[in-house]
């Protein structure tokens, strides 16, 4: 077992207000690794009042951008000097294979130092100025940061999910509570220690674990709290949007997708098919912006669908730190319950299983799922509409390329799409006409922090990543100047 301090506040580890605990477990081996604080409404005032103390009378905010740049680039040094352990770390605790969880780590490094750069060119632009028709006046416009943030994350990419509201809040000047997803609350406590090792003066940065519905909502709907940033589900996102509106809160939120891949006829059908596992079995298919919907041509669906079922039947699944492995288990019992249940709606409702659907065999224990395709769904159909969060893949054709437009962009939906053809006209104006936020062509799910992240419809509010994601912490001041002695001429003439 593992054993945790306690929450982060106030650069000390503390002891919860009371003993409830709650467990995290291996998804492999179904064992409890560790049981972790329950945060209760207590710990979230006594964090928020450290942020708000160090924001309001601390140095953070009043730091240049390079001397905030320069604790980033500590934190990005010690992630990367902790790389290997702090994988493993993230293979125990959310299951994934060691390699994408050395992705997550050495993207998260690359997450501070991005915004380590980004705060460093903050100094190079203190104001704009803005040129006004009344030769009387001049105006500058700045960015400060807008306070006090709180950030709420989910279970799929645990650290790299803390980084992407961690890092650029903290290059804009904020200070911060987190509060991690309770299934995956191990390499947030890190992220902790890190930045404890890096030196950041004390309540800068907070953390306190604990369940949504208890010290995620105490953030939500804490009164000193500026700025609350959220990446989740659709439901949760929803009911945060609605306690944030009590006080005009601002929000920015990064919810669930339903995200359609459009491969016309003339595409390669191996590089497809790669793009297609890829997208919907990494990270076993739990990504929000995973390639959940296939729309292929009608000529070219039989031959694609053989090879992807072929492929698909030869995926090595097992625990994420056996070399090899590319499928580890669904995150915990709950999720895992919720992906079969999603399948044998989907059969209901009359799709057919081309392959996958079972627990594989000769695994006893474990959230383990085989690599799943679906065919033969309507497109009103509950799997072909709903985000399913697993290794599950639906396949439908499309004859036309407006028909397949109109096929993607049928869905509440709009986070990420993909189109795949070597006719690049083509994929221009289907990528111009997807309603998403995200578009790849002739690829899936590369991501990148120098670019825009986000979804239209209900896939979210906001953009995170990229200079985008430093926005969200920054509140715009205009100061607007008169210029001359004479009266203004009101009533004085
Ligand atoms: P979730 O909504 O169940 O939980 C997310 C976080 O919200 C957790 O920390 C949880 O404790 C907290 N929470 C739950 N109820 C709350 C409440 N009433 N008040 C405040 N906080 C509360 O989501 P999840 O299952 O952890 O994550 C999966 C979802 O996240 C999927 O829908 C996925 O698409 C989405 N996601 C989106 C992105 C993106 O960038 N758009 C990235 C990753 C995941």
């Amino acid at each position: 077992m593992i054993t945790v301090k306690g929450h982060y506040i106030n650069g000390q580890w503390q002891a919860p207000s009371n003993n409830e605990t709650f467990a995290t477990i291996n998804p492999a081996t179904e064992q409890i690794i560790a049981d972790i604080p329950a945060g209760n409404l207590d710990d979230i005032n006594a964090a928020v009042a450290a942020a708000r103390q160090a924001f309001d009378l601390g140095p953070w905010p009043k730091m240049t951008g390079k001397e905030r740049g320069g604790y980033l680039r500590k934190i990005a040094e010690i992630i990367t000097r902790r790389l290997d352990e702090l994988a493993k770390l993230e293979v125990l605790d959310n299951g994934k294979p060691y390699p994408e969880a050395k992705w997550d780590i050495e993207d998260t490094a690359g997450t501070f130092e991005f915004y380590a750069k980004l705060a460093e060119e903050m100094d190079e632009t203190p104001e704009q100025h803005i040129q006004l028709p009344e030769p009387d006046f001049s105006s500058t416009v700045s960015k400060e940061p807008i306070g006090v943030a709180g950030a709420i994350i989910p279970w799929n990419f645990p650290m790299l999910m803390a980084a992407w509201k961690v890092a650029p809040a903290l290059a804009a000047g904020c200070t911060m509570v987190l509060k991690p997803s309770e299934i995956t609350p191990l390499t947030a406590l890190a992220l902790a220690e890190i930045i404890e090792e890096a030196g950041l003066p004390a309540g800068v940065f907070n953390l306190v674990n604990g369940l949504g519905k208890e010290a995620g909502q105490a953030l939500v709907e804490h009164q000193d709290i500026d700025k609350l940033a959220f990446t989740g589900s659709v439901p949760t996102g929803s009911k945060i949007m609605a306690m944030a509106a009590r006080d005009i809160k601002n929000i920015s939120l990064e919810l669930g997708g339903k995200s359609p891949f459009v491969i016309f006829a003339d595409s390669d059908i191996e590089k497809a098919v790669e793009w297609i596992m890829f997208g919907i079995f990494w990270n076993q298919g739990q990504v929000c912006s995973a390639t959940s919907r296939v729309l292929v041509e009608e000529s070219l669906y039989p031959a694609l669908l053989e090879r992807l079922v072929s492929e698909a039947k030869k995926i090595t699944i097992g625990e994420g730190n056996q070399d090899g492995t590319l499928l580890g288990p669904l995150v915990n019992k709950d999720q895992y319950q919720k992906v079969i249940a999603a399948i044998e709606k989907g059969v209901q409702q009359g799709a057919s299983i081309a392959t996958g659907g079972q627990r594989p065999q000769g695994f006893d224990q474990g959230y383990y799922l085989e690599p799943t395709v679906l065919t033969d769904m309507d497109e009103d159909s509950w799997v072909w509409q709903e985000e399913i969060f697993g290794p599950v893949v639906c396949i439908k054709t499309f004859k036309t390329e407006q028909q397949a437009i109109a096929m993607a962009n049928n869905s509440r939906f709009g986070l990420a799409a993909a189109v795949m053809s070597k006719d690049e006209e083509r994929c221009d104006r289907v990528a111009k006409a997807f309603r998403a936020g995200i578009v790849w062509v002739n690829c899936s799910q590369p991501t990148f922090v120098e670019a825009p992240w986000g979804g239209y419809k209900q896939s979210g509010i906001g953009r995170e990543l990229g200079e985008w994601g430093l926005n969200n912490y920054l509140e715009t001041k205009q100061i607007t100047r008169f210029n001359t002695t004479e009266p203004w001429g009101w009533y004085i003439k």
